[in-house]
């Protein structure tokens, strides 16, 4: 049987083109006219004060942990339940990664659990938006209001979703997007850093720079640069802008065709999540999903593990994802047990997401759809 991949990373059609013309424009390092121009997209797009394309989601978060000057002692409140740079970025600076329980309605950080966390020393929040769908901005923003927290939204996720109207990356000082090729919209790796706050935006430019005060001079502000501030190398080639630049410009179409397959998930899956044979997330009115990614939470780990083979089985690629930080090994060596959030460990080992991508065909969807309720239907499930 023909093999359905997890991921099939997006091609607007015309990257080569766009990387052609950067060829011709003779300029390859970083902030070429391709920079600006995707830096200027993304400023239209979210009403940001500044876009910086960077590297990796993993540089953008890192420029944001930097732009907080957090100290050896400082607390931030991370999600166990995420990638590894949204808690290692602030542990770089010497932080400590206070890690939180998801929400299992949506798999994204507990405000509640959140707020019984918070210390003298708690300086930061981090929220994902797991999957596009949108943190609980709101319960944040107000605790981030009560105790004088900076919220640094990681929306690694979160390109072209929104909560009540408003584009996700929008709703803190600081926002991470990232652009690996497992993302909506990629440039093999990379991200962007937004500055919502324009009391970030002179110096996000100065670490931009590797710490120097480059950006002053290219505005003709003076006419030689020197070292300012703790910066590093965070911006890619003007080759990956042109690349990203083509990929942004397609968003619309991206996320529709993403929609495609998602929807035919929903469909064919609700009815069964209706019958309690496993859970879906709640996806609220307010909120406008980008389809990044479809996952459902089995009954048992043992359960998932076995939807896991059974779909490997007939040639389709379904993941597990993530592994808890707190318990990993390098969260054990911080000092966290398994134990300390039973709801992030219960969760995140019945979860399992579904291929996911432009290239599904409906005869691929139909596959994947198929082979779940073969696997409820006809196999003894319990566990
Ligand atoms: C993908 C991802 C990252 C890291 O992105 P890179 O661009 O690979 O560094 C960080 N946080 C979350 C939530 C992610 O999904």
């Amino acid at each position: 049987m023909r093999p359905i991949p997890f991921n099939v990373p997006w091609l607007a059609g015309n990257e080569q083109a766009m990387i052609t013309e950067a060829f011709a424009n003779r300029v390859f390092g970083g902030h070429g006219p391709f920079a600006r121009r995707c830096m200027r997209h993304l400023e239209e797009l979210h009403g940001a004060q500044r876009a910086l394309i960077t590297s990796s989601c993993t540089g953008a978060l890192e420029m944001a942990a930097l732009l907080l000057n957090l100290q050896p002692g400082d607390e931030v409140l991370v999600p166990s339940f995420t990638f590894v740079a949204t808690a290692s970025a602030f542990l770089r600076c010497g932080a400590r990664p206070v890690f939180v329980e998801v929400d299992p309605r949506t798999m994204t950080m507990c405000p509640v659990d959140a707020e019984r966390r918070i210390t003298k020393r708690t300086r930061a929040i981090a929220p994902i938006h797991y999957a596009g769908i949108s943190a609980d901005m709101t319960a944040l923003q107000a605790l981030a209001t009560t105790h004088n927290l900076v919220i640094v939204e990681d929306a690694a996720q979160g390109l072209d979703a929104f909560l009540d109207g408003q584009r996700l990356g929008t709703f803190a000082p600081l926002a991470a997007f990232s652009f690996h090729e497992t993302k909506n919209i990629h440039c093999g790796i990379g991200g962007a850093l937004l500055v919502n706050d324009p009391q970030y935006v002179e110096r996000a430019e100065f670490i931009w720079h590797r710490g120097t005060d480059r950006s002053r001079m290219l505005r003709g502000m003076t006419d030689k640069y020197t070292w300012v501030e703790l910066g590093s190398s965070f911006y890619p080639s003007d080759l990956q802008a042109a690349f990203l630049l083509a990929q942004l410009e397609s968003l619309d179409r991206n996320t529709a065709e993403r929609g495609r397959a998602w929807n035919h998930y929903q469909e064919q899956l609700a009815p069964l999540a209706a019958a309690g044979l496993f859970a879906l997330p709640t996806i609220a009115e307010n909120q406008r999903i980008n389809y990044h990614c479809y996952f459902l939470l089995a009954r048992t780990a043992q359960e998932r593990e076995n939807l896991r083979v059974h779909l490997a089985d007939r040639g389709i690629a379904a993941y597990v994802h993530y592994v808890p930080l707190h318990s990993s090994p390098m969260g054990r060596r911080l000092g966290w047990r398994a134990q300390d959030l039973p709801v992030t460990e219960d969760t995140a080992n019945r979860l399992l997401r579904l291929p996911m991508h432009t290239a599904l065909s409906d005869e691929d969807l139909q596959r994947v759809t198929d082979a779940i309720r073969a696997f409820y239907g006809n196999t003894d499930t319990m566990h």
